[in-house]
């Protein structure tokens, strides 16, 4: 079957005939359609000609432009789709925002940063108490505080229970102490969610863990940059020393959030399959195969190119279906817990082979590593930097090896 979708999938690249989205045969509603103009009719007049060329120019977006994104969606009341409407939330069904997301990539806009918006934002709302509610989410619906993550720890990342940052109960505060590491963003971020170790007599390692939001301008705590493989500062490390702590920050109750984590990381698999994204990058990679020459031709005229790339969209198109079976599931009363972890582990894979044929496509320039003129400025995506970014992918979130483990527990019961 997989073969035939490739050969199909194959002749219609070969024509240049493949655009867009509609090259999927999913029937959705009439009420479900009408949205999607809404949000194009939004994308049309909102999204910027800046940050819409830089997409289309093969360039990142900026942080400027990711953060002037989020303040233009924001008044709209459409950052938050996964939250309830009491809370902020749109009070979209899964397939709508599934609708937004792809409509939202395809037109060349940046994501929406996840840190608060999918991920401690949901835990606050289901977990956090009155006061939290209260001051949190309104500020992370308006861009007013940016959240990093503050889990793993240099000896603690797919094994996350073994966590050593230490916190202590003292009056109204807990003093907390340990070091997190590869904190995404952390340089941008005035708050922090972390699990430390309140409990370390707990006779599992799961249990003596507590959520606190950390303020990151507090005493104590000290951001130091991590350079990674692509040049590029993305992530850091956070150490915190004697960092005093409101009480009133924990989350929930003292030692039970192992159970927020899950939820949380649950939240953040799924987002990390980023199949509107996958879907963005697909389509620009076609644009990119038509604009680059091979020996005289247009590159998606070479036939082994043109396999190549029909092979990465006819496995694009599963996890796509994939993800639209989570929706109808979470649609009819299911939870995603399943099919998160293999959304992950194929939606991380499938971005990684798209910088891959992008780099392929970009030729021996690709290994340029400084740009010399504007010409290059493709290379700012598809170089050699992209391409080592991407290594990240089947990492971070949760390692591809632990996602095929919670697969073979959780989905097929070995
Ligand atoms: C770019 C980047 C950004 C990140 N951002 C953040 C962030 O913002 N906040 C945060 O808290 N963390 C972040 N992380 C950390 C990330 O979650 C961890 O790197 C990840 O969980 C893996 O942990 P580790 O690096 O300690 O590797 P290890 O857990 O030491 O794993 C090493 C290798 O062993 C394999 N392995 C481990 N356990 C098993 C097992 N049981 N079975 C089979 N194989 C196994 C892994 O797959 C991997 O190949 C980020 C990581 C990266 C690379």
């Amino acid at each position: 079957m997989s073969i035939i979708v490739g050969q199909v999938a194959f002749c219609l690249y070969r024509d240049h005939k493949l655009d867009g989205g509609d090259f999927m045969d999913f029937t959705f509603t009439q009420e479900e359609d009408g949205f999607r103009e809404e949000v194009r009719s939004f994308l049309a007049a909102e999204l910027p000609q800046d940050i819409r060329e830089t997409h289309f120019s093969f360039l990142r977006h900026s942080w400027e432009q990711m953060f002037r994104w989020h303040k233009i969606v924001a008044p709209k009341g459409w950052v938050a789709p996964y939250w309830p409407v009491e809370y902020g939330g749109t009070g979209w069904t899964p397939v709508q925002q599934y609708i937004f997301d792809e409509e939202a990539m395809m037109a060349g806009a940046p994501r929406l940063r996840p840190f608060g918006l999918k991920m401690i934002g949901p835990v606050i709302i289901k977990y956090g108490s009155d006061e939290q509610k209260a001051y949190f989410l309104p500020r992370i619906l308006s861009g007013e505080d940016y959240w990093c993550q503050g889990f793993s720890e240099p000896g603690a990342g797919s094994d996350l229970a073994s966590l050593k940052t230490r916190a202590v109960r003292e009056g109204d505060v807990y003093k907390v102490n340990g070091q997190k590491t590869w904190t995404t963003t952390g340089q941008h971020a005035n708050w922090m969610f972390t699990l430390v170790r309140t409990d370390p007599e707990a006779d599992k390692p799961q249990k003596g863990i507590s959520l606190l939001l950390i303020d990151m301008t507090l005493p104590g705590v000290e951001v130091r940059p991590i350079i990674t493989i692509d040049g590029d500062h993305h992530v850091n490390e956070v150490f915190l020393n004697d960092v005093e702590v409101p009480a009133d920050m924990l989350v929930g109750e003292e030692n039970k959030a192992w159970t927020y984590a899950k939820f949380l990381l649950g939240n953040e698999r799924v987002g990390i399959a980023n199949v509107g994204q996958n879907k963005a990058e697909l389509r620009l990679l076609r644009a990119l195969a038509l604009k680059q020459q091979r020996n005289g031709a247009a590159l998606i005229d070479d036939p082994v190119f043109a396999a190549k790339l029909a092979d990465l969209e006819s496995d694009f198109m599963a996890l796509e279906i994939s993800n639209l079976r989570m929706l109808s599931s979470i649609k009819s009363g299911g939870d995603s817990a399943e099919l998160a972890p293999f959304l992950k582990l194929r939606g991380s894979e499938i971005q990684q082979r798209s910088n891959e044929l992008a780099m392929e496509a970009v030729g021996p320039r690709a290994a340029v590593w400084e740009k010399d003129s504007s010409d290059d400025a493709i290379l700012d995506r598809y170089g050699t930097h992209g391409w080592m970014l991407s290594r990240a992918f089947t990492i971070f979130g949760g390692s591809s090896e632990v996602m095929k483990n919670i697969i073979s527990k959780q989905t097929l019961r070995l």
